[in-house]
């Protein structure tokens, strides 16, 4: 057993037999040993089924969302990504700080268990280490810099606009609006999203290219710059849509007009499209 997984245990019952937290979010072994899933532990008797291992995949901090008002603090584990989601939900008034205690975790990266490689998630991550926390379990790891983040942007950039269009028209071809990137996506934390408000019908039901595409870009709009680059909605995209493309492309271009950002670092930057300056770019106008 690793000596975070023991520490991890150990500080979940104390959390728990304490009272200090109602519940932690976590990661319980799937079916298969190259599986994990989210779990929630209430009973210090059961923290020995929290796990950390090569697949603890999932990012936690949206399972907050559906307890909006907890009794007690709920406990959760964060890594690098976690960790910023965490922020970007309490930026936009979604979860409370006092509401959250944060188990930190360094992370080295995880695997994907269709090939036990590397998760392309974690290839591309650019913070490991938890950027908030109230408990650190082990040391932080070497972060390891990502001067290639917006490559596939810039691939894309070079076609021509038909090209372009053909490409995105073959991935939303595919998609067949299972909504998981939605509901796995911290950033896409609406009460209620406008793709299932029926009364005004914002979105169609068909499932064919137009309202696909309508689909994929209003979420990217969306989502825009609370974006927190964790790859969960790509990683959890049943087609296999390459859907950071998308949102590294509203990423790159916030880059290009606003200066260096990166969502959920911290809760005191101001997200880049959530206020404006008299001096900001408005080439469109
Ligand atoms: S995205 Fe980063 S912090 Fe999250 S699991 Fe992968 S390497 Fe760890
Ligand atoms: S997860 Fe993939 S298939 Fe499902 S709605 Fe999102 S893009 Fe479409
Ligand atoms: S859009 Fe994708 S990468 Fe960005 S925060 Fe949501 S799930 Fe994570």
């Amino acid at each position: 057993m690793s000596d975070i997984q023991q520490e991890l245990r150990k500080t979940a019952r104390e959390l728990l037999e304490s009272g200090e937290v109602g519940y932690i979010i976590g990661w319980g072994k799937g079916r298969f040993a190259n599986q994990t899933h989210p779990i929630f532990v209430k009973d210090p008797a059961k923290v020995d089924e929290l796990v950390w291992d090569d697949y603890c995949l999932s990012t936690l901090a949206k399972y907050t969302q559906d307890d909006k008002y907890p009794e007690k603090k709920i406990g959760i584990c964060v890594r690098g990504c976690d960790s910023r989601a965490v922020n970007r939900l309490i930026q936009d008034h979604q979860l409370k700080r006092e509401d959250v205690y944060l188990i930190g975790i360094p992370c080295s990266g995880k695997l994907d268990p269709e090939t036990n490689e590397p998760a392309k998630k974690c290839v591309e991550c650019a913070h490991r280490n938890p950027v908030v926390y109230d408990v650190l379990l082990g040391s932080p790891v070497e972060e390891v810099p990502q001067p290639e983040r917006f490559k596939e942007v810039e691939e894309l950039e070079a076609m021509t606009p038909d090209e372009r269009y053909n490409y995105w028209a073959d991935v939303y071809d595919k998609c067949i609006r299972c909504y998981a990137c939605r509901n796995v996506c911290p950033a896409c934390n609406c009460r209620e999203c406008y793709t299932d408000q029926y009364r005004v019908g914002w979105q169609g039901k068909q499932n064919n290219r137009a309202e696909n595409q309508i689909f994929g870009i209003t979420r990217a709009y969306h989502v825009g710059d609370r974006c927190i680059e964790c790859g969960e909605c790509q990683r959890v995209c049943p087609m296999g849509l390459p859907l950071m493309k998308l949102n590294r492309k509203m990423l790159k271009d916030i880059n290009n007009l606003f200066g260096a950002y990166e969502a959920g670092l911290d809760t005191e930057t101001k997200p880049a499209l959530g206020h404006y300056e008299t001096n900001d770019v408005e080439e469109f106008m």
